[in-house]
């Protein structure tokens, strides 16, 4: 199949790299060139909303996906005019906006922060008094990596984060005091079968995901099913096709979302190599029709993010246990540039990658 992909960054690298060796061939959208997917499909760089462009783009596929929640939907929309976009769109919609998918996630009956709309200075102050304090301010839209969010102790600082988030409208959220992060990552073919990977549990630094552990030690069964039944009653109700992902806090054996992400996800690149199918199998699979691979782990998998400087490659390959996966972009500050994955790994063979990735060895 030709195999359309919104977005030429790491994502769109990966899911072309699991897509071809099962026959299909990639072309790519993005609205500024990226080095990500150099050598494996052409890509068309337009803006977003060049609604000729991107009806073009889709003439020459025959099912177009995305790798970041943040295409515009009308884009979507002017896509699917011409060829299935999967996942649905609805499912851009619902993920875009951090109070609609609040109120989606709770009207299936899933449990999240306590929340509240602010818009304006002195709604954000009321929203603190209202969720109480500490609490979590976010931009409504278009924040990631923990960009466009501010911790509240006292709603007296409410005044300073409206000006530092740019006044825009913003998501107030209680903040949960979370033992751990874990997420599920879930695929559903077109057919309505679901596939559910192990939990991850997942280590932030500075707002970027730092570790990523599959299958995430210590989980009862029951959490297992708990996870499992939120990613199905999403994936149903959105009449999903694809890949999800849904980050969780685990805060006194239960769990509460926090958000989901309709695309592969950085919490399972680990399934590359631990997994029986990766994720981005999983997604293709699913995108173009064909039966869905088994999650099952094969091995204990523990992944960790290169961010803002590469390791040195040769010290990685040292340890016999990781896998490099280098995304082809040059180094910048904050900017996701590789991941290494650990099958099995022993302490030593963590601690050695660990001051890898931090840049101390
Ligand atoms: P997000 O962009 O929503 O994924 O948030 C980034 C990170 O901020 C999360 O991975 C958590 O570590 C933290 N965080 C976000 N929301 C909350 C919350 N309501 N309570 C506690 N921590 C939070």
């Amino acid at each position: 199949m030709k195999i359309g992909v919104l977005g030429s960054g790491q994502l769109g690298r990966m899911l072309a790299l699991a897509g071809m060796p099962l026959g299909h061939s990639f072309s790519f959208f993005d609205a500024s060139a990226s080095t990500c997917t150099e050598g494996l499909g052409p890509v068309t760089v337009a803006p977003f909303d060049d609604i000729k462009a991107l009806t073009v783009f889709a003439k020459g596929c025959d099912v177009v996906t995305y790798e970041f929640e943040n295409v515009p939907c009308n884009a979507a929309s002017a896509i699917q005019a011409v060829v299935p976009v999967y996942p649905p769109p609805r499912a851009l919609e619902v993920s875009q906006d951090r109070v609609v998918e609040k109120e989606f996630l709770q009207s299936l009956g899933i449990a999240v922060p306590a929340f509240m709309a602010a818009s304006t200075r002195d709604e954000l102050i009321a929203a603190c008094r209202a969720v109480g304090t500490p609490c979590i301010v976010k931009t409504r839209r278009l924040g990631y990596d923990g960009k466009g969010q501010a911790r509240i102790s006292s709603p007296e600082d409410a005044e300073r984060v409206w000006e530092d988030l740019g006044g825009v409208p913003l998501i107030v959220e209680a903040f949960v005091p979370f033992s751990r992060e874990l997420s599920v990552i879930a695929v559903r073919g077109i057919d309505g079968q679901i596939k559910s990977y192990p939990l991850a549990y997942n280590i932030h630094r500075a707002g970027i995901l730092h570790r990523s552990e599959i299958p995430a030690p210590g989980i009862s069964q029951s959490l297992a099913q708990d996870a499992y039944s939120i990613a199905a009653r999403v994936l149903n109700e959105l009449q999903y096709v694809g890949v999800l992902a849904i980050e969780l806090f685990e805060v006194d054996g239960k769990l509460v979302a926090n958000e989901m992400a309709p695309r592969v996800h950085n919490s399972g690149h680990a399934t590359i190599d631990g997994s029986t199918t990766s994720q981005f199998e999983n997604h293709i699979r699913a995108i173009a029709g064909s039966a869905l691979g088994s999650a099952v782990s094969r091995a204990p998998a523990v992944m960790y993010n290169i961010v803002g400087t590469l390791p040195p490659e040769q010290s990685v390959k040292d340890i016999q246990c990781a896998k490099l996966h280098l995304y082809g972009k040059s180094p910048r500050p904050g900017r996701k540039l590789g991941h290494v994955t650990l099958i099995h790994p022993s302490a030593d063979d963590e601690n050695a990658l660990e001051q890898l990735v931090r840049g101390e060895r």
